[in-house]
């Protein structure tokens, strides 16, 4: 069986995967003995993604993902992309973080939007990436209470509500991350037969 490990310390994200992928095993950090924090330091999703997953391939030797999130916005340039987690702060929280994009779009009516996944992938020496992409648009105020992170302000393309009144089922079928993770799965699932 191959193995590959998933350079995340969020335990959600590698049950999620671990399950969309049963035929591979994915390795936790904890399982190879890293226990600290992983550096993002780039501007991009794709560097950020890379740096992870070099992190753990360089210093365990092994064959290693690690993904990036963030939320772009059109009229503000891609922002706050890379910056998605902190943009109102180091403290990373989810409120003011939204109203801070709300206060940034005030009056403007082009509200278009995506979030993006990229999944960096170190294999045998080579690196692919895959990345999901969701488009909708930043709603006026928060709506709806499921989800996290800016899941309240974002209307998905045909959809008349946000992210965050939709089921966790729901979101998981049109979500960015799911997209790319099943592109992974799909490579890797290839390499595997
Ligand atoms: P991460 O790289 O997956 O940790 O994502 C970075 C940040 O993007 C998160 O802290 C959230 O603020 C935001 N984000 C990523 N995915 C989602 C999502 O599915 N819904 C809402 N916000 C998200």
């Amino acid at each position: 069986m191959i193995s590959v490990c998933f350079a995340t310390n969020n335990l959600h994200k590698l049950e999620e995967v671990r399950a969309i992928v049963p035929d591979i095993r994915i390795l936790s950090l904890k399982e190879i003995g890293f226990t600290g924090e992983l550096r993002e330091d780039f501007e991009t999703l794709e560097e950020n993604a890379l740096q992870k997953a070099q992190q753990i391939a360089n210093r365990f030797g092994i064959d290693c993902f690690a993904d990036d999130s963030g939320l772009e916005v059109q009229a503000l340039q891609g922002a706050p992309g890379a910056h998605t987690a902190h943009y109102a702060g180091p403290e990373r929280d989810d409120g003011k973080n939204m109203d801070l994009l709300l206060k940034n779009l005030q009056g403007q009516l082009y509200r278009q939007a995506q979030f993006r996944t990229v999944i960096a992938l170190l294999q045998g020496g080579a690196t692919q990436i895959f990345q999901g992409t969701l488009s909708g648009s930043i709603a006026d105020s928060k709506q709806g209470t499921n989800g996290f992170g800016y899941d309240p302000i974002f209307i998905p393309d045909g959809y008349s509500c946000t992210v965050a009144q939709l089921s966790m089922d729901e979101k998981n079928k049109i979500s960015h991350r799911s997209k790319a993770v099943k592109q992974l799965a799909v490579f890797l699932n290839q390499g595997a037969s």
